[in-house]
């Protein structure tokens, strides 16, 4: 297996990536490993040249002002990250790139940043600030589990799906059960936590998508999970 590369490309971790977003980065490039691969990892920030060969990117959260702060060069990057998105790679954005990958997010304070629109989802800022922790449950990922601080509130269009329906916690809005937004391969998610340390099955899901977009073919032997399960156990069981 060796000598099989995987690239892993993280969206603007300057500004954007906040309550332990890496530990996402971290997690695919150690499973990756477990699983006999090579992985390379790679940093976007703003002003950078685009990697020409990418399998996978990630994006984390920031404030506002981050998220002011690259908007000009992430709709620069935009229609690279279409194609991308178009041809299968997978990718997983939190919660502020989350809202970008999306049409607009209409901050609490009146600023309209404009989104790249990848994913058919539009962001109004709320006074309430949405904190604490979530569990959502899906078909194809089971129980999620995560935690969340946004003031943006998130309202789904029909070119996506909901990651998870919830069951603690307020996910995308007040006003509906969803959680998150997948298109293709992308998902979308206001989970940190991080999210994958303890939702292997999403790490897992990437991955596959990756691997079998460069090489055709993804074979896993499983990996020993107990520590993740002692976590999930703890963590489903803490109070909003
Ligand atoms: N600034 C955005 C909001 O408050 C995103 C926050 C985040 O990434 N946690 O909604």
């Amino acid at each position: 297996m060796t000598g099989r590369l995987i690239t892993i490309l993280q969206l603007y971790p300057k500004a954007m990536n906040i309550y332990g977003d890496y530990g996402n980065v971290l997690v695919l490039k150690r499973r990756l490993q477990w699983y006999g691969y090579e992985v390379n990892v790679l940093a976007y920030n703003t002003g950078d040249k685009f990697p020409d060969d990418v399998d996978l990117i990630i994006g984390g959260g920031g404030q506002d002002s981050g998220q002011l702060q690259i908007q000009a060069d992430l709709l620069m990057i935009a229609p690279r990250l279409q194609q991308l998105a178009d041809r299968g790679v997978p990718m997983l954005m939190i919660c502020g790139l989350y809202q970008l990958f999306g049409k607009f997010f209409k901050t609490a304070s009146g600023d309209v940043i404009q989104g790249i629109g990848l994913l058919d989802i539009e962001t109004y800022g709320k006074s309430e600030r949405l904190i604490g922790n979530v569990v959502a449950t899906s078909d194809q990922f089971g129980k999620i589990i995560g935690y969340e601080n946004h003031s943006g509130q998130t309202y789904l269009g029909s070119g996506v799906t909901p990651l998870g329906e919830i069951q603690l916690g307020a996910g995308n809005n007040t006003d509906s059960n969803t959680e998150g937004a997948r298109y293709n391969n992308v998902i979308g998610s206001y989970l940190h936590g991080s999210i994958l340390p303890k939702n292997p099955q999403i790490a897992d899901f990437l991955i596959d998508r990756a691997v079998t977009n460069k090489y055709g073919v993804f074979y896993s032997e499983p990996i020993g999970d107990k520590f993740v399960g002692e976590a999930r156990k703890v963590a489903s069981k803490r109070p909003r």
